[in-house]
């Protein structure tokens, strides 16, 4: 080793331990999709190998909520879901109690991306939605940031489609640490025809969301470095539905209580035997991401059917 290799090393090796680490990027990936309004009963019913496929291969909740147990102040409808899925707190903390956001708190509760950013700034991310709302409120910190504006149900599916599309040509040349990718089109389809497992329509566009989720599992099993990336799938919804309607579910477990998968080599294996809520979500990226919770964030959501994080005690 010549002087000013040595000189140099001594550089590096004095570089605080947070600096140095914090130039680093994840060695794990995650895809988080989200698919509104989809009843756990229907998902059952409805003909979905992708899906199986993931709950074969990973950890399965199908009692999962949507609701806090401390704090249920908040309306089932999807401002608030949605809030709870990307940031992993309650909506006492998050402060969005309704579709209108106000009250909305993401500078203290933000969306994963940042957590996952502050623990690794080198980390890349990337997000696809057809609902606006989350893109124009929730999402932050997204190096890639796509929202395809939809209305009514016929639009949702066309939306939902460019969205495959869009996210298997991106996923065949990137591989972002994380990535959330929303669905619309159930949650549109079971306004207009019915939230219910023996309605065709609802049924059909669960079976075609499938496709599509299928479509972008093969994209990124095919990428070429895929078996060097630890992916992990995560899939859940924010809220079910009864009748044409989710609103003041908080009664009505075809509301309020649905699924949750956690896919992957990294994940266990079966149900999960612990309580699950839609604030685990985003913990659940994190810590197979290698993120150190910071107790400051105040997340409500834990780690949920990893192999190899210890699970705590539910604490919502
Ligand atoms: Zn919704």
């Amino acid at each position: 080793m010549n002087r000013h290799c040595h000189l140099f090393l001594i550089a590096l090796l004095s570089l605080p331990a947070t600096q140095s680490s914090a130039q680093q990027a994840p060695s794990s990936h995650v895809l988080v999709i989200g698919i509104d309004g989809t009843r756990c009963d229907a998902l059952m019913a409805a003909e979905t190998p992708h899906i199986d496929r993931l709950i074969a291969e990973g950890a399965f909740s199908e009692t999962t909520k949507i609701l806090g147990t401390r704090y249920q102040g908040n309306n089932t409808v999807s401002g608030p879901g949605w809030s709870s899925f990307l940031t992993g707190v309650w909506a006492d903390k998050h402060g969005v109690n309704d579709n209108s956001f106000e009250g909305r708190n993401y500078d203290h509760f933000p969306h994963f991306f940042a957590r996952l950013k502050e623990a690794f700034p080198g980390a890349q991310t990337a997000s696809f939605v057809d609902w606006e709302p989350i893109d124009q409120y929730i999402v932050s910190q997204a190096d890639t940031r796509k929202v395809y504006p939809a209305e009514g149900a016929e639009d949702y599916v066309a939306k939902d489609e460019v969205i495959t599309k869009d996210v298997c040509e991106f996923l065949a040349e990137s591989a972002p640490h994380a990535i959330n990718v929303y669905l619309g089109a159930i949650d549109e389809t079971g306004h207009h025809y019915g939230f219910h497992p023996s309605v065709e329509a609802y049924r059909k566009a669960i079976e075609t969301v499938d496709s599509q989720i299928g479509r972008i599992l093969s994209t990124v099993r095919a990428r070429t470095t895929y078996a060097n990336e630890n992916w992990l799938v995560i899939i859940s919804t924010d809220h079910g539905g009864r009748g044409v309607s989710h609103g003041d579910g908080h009664k009505v477990p075809e509301i309020n209580t649905t699924f949750l998968i956690v896919s992957g080599q990294a994940a266990k294996r079966g149900l999960i035997d612990q309580p699950t809520f839609v604030v685990d979500v985003p913990a659940t990226a994190l810590a197979h991401l290698g993120v150190a919770f910071d107790p400051k964030w105040e997340l409500d959501g834990k780690p949920v059917g990893l192999a190899t994080t210890a699970e705590p005690e539910a604490g919502q």
